[in-house]
């Protein structure tokens, strides 16, 4: 048993059984045990690998498409750069070198990263080598001005809850005890008014999965864009409207039983755009895009095709595998997706559809 799954159960004999969302804030944050607050689990050492650290193309285009949403914007200075759970900083990093040749970017903006882990914090500092960033703990705490913001998968590492269709009620899953082992378990059937909305295109036995933390920070985005500009990119997997058990971990890139070792592996669950674009509100929302789609409209094959030009051999094998990795249709090209939150009345991003 890790030292996180003891606390937990003596906390579930003591109190009953908690909610999913309760389980994985523990298991991701815990200050100790957690599992972003007490590692660095990216990259082909660590538990996953995620598009910035598979190749510098995906931060240097997203870094392009927010700058040109700036220049469309006219331009305003100073405005808040903002990334919701960098990482390692690497997408950051290719962001800001990227735009260097954008005239006045780099003078206007405040770079601000919105991170809660003290490990990763460091890792961020380490890669973008400047003294001008700031962190902080909550997208509230970030400065009011015109805000151009980037999210790769962050949404999904929110805690989500679950809930399962009962006659017009619904039943939440919850983490109880088995002995003295964590297991899944099904609370009472009670009412729950605000998944009115999901009687309709649920039936008998289906899930529903609600992210009360991600809708809160996708309501704060879409106020300030609309209230003072700017544009989001959210990039993620997950879908428009979410239907059934999403909620997954995963550990030396394979997936493992999300109540075997708490703390000790990466819990996700897929995103629900359409909450998160219904949240934003008054901000305006694009089409949901396929990733690989967008990455090929905003040009990621002539940036490709320029980058292979001074490889060979294995480093130019490597390089043309990432490229198929971020695009490719059997890859992370159609299972993730982007979507935009922009002002009321703005033209969607480069790479995007109204
Ligand atoms: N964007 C990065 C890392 C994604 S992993 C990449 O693409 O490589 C999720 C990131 O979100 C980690 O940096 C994690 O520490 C951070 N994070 C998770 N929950 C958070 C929260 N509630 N507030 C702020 N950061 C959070």
């Amino acid at each position: 048993m890790t030292p996180l799954a003891a606390q937990l159960a003596t906390q579930i004999a003591a109190t009953g059984p908690m909610s999913l969302g309760d389980y994985m804030a523990a298991c991701l944050m815990h200050p100790e045990h957690g599992y972003y607050a007490s590692r660095d689990p990216f990259g082909a050492g660590g538990d996953f690998v995620t598009a910035p650290e598979i190749s510098q193309m995906f931060g240097e285009l997203v870094g392009l498409c927010l700058a040109q949403c700036w220049l469309d914007q006219g331009a305003p200075a100073p405005f808040v750069l903002a990334e919701l759970g960098p990482g390692r900083g690497t997408l950051m990093a290719d962001l800001l070198r990227a735009t260097r040749a954008v005239p006045g970017f780099h003078d206007a903006l405040r770079l601000h990263l919105v991170e809660t882990s003290p490990v990763l914090r460091t890792a961020q500092a380490a890669t973008l080598g400047r003294g001008d960033v700031a962190w902080c703990d909550r997208v509230e705490d970030l400065p009011d001005m015109p805000l151009y913001l980037v999210a790769n998968e962050f949404f999904d590492a929110l805690p989500i809850r679950q809930f399962q269709r009962s006659g017009t009620g619904w039943r939440e899953r919850v983490v109880g005890l088995e002995g003295d082992g964590l297991s899944l378990g099904i609370g009472p059937e009670a009412p729950r008014p605000e998944l009115d909305h999901r009687l309709g295109d649920t039936s008998e036995g289906d899930i529903v999965e609600t992210c009360a933390p991600g809708t809160v920070i996708a309501a704060e985005i879409g106020t300030r864009i609309a209230d003072r500009g700017g544009a989001a990119l959210i990039v993620d997997y997950g879908d428009w409207h979410a239907l059934g058990d999403t909620f997954q971990a995963v550990a030396g890139h394979a997936h493992t039983d999300p109540l075997a070792a708490p703390g000790m592996a990466d819990l996700t669950a897929h995103v629900d755009f359409e909450a998160l674009a219904l949240a934003a509100t008054p901000a305006a929302y694009s089409r949901l895009c396929p990733q690989g789609t967008f990455l090929a409209r905003l040009g990621i094959g002539a940036r490709a095709e320029a980058l292979a030009q001074g490889l060979s051999g294995g480093a130019l094998d490597s390089h043309m595998a990432a490229f198929r990795r971020l695009t490719g249709a059997d890859e992370m090209g159609t299972l993730f997706k982007v979507l935009s939150l922009m002002p009321p009345g703005a033209a969607p991003p480069p790479g995007l559809d109204p």
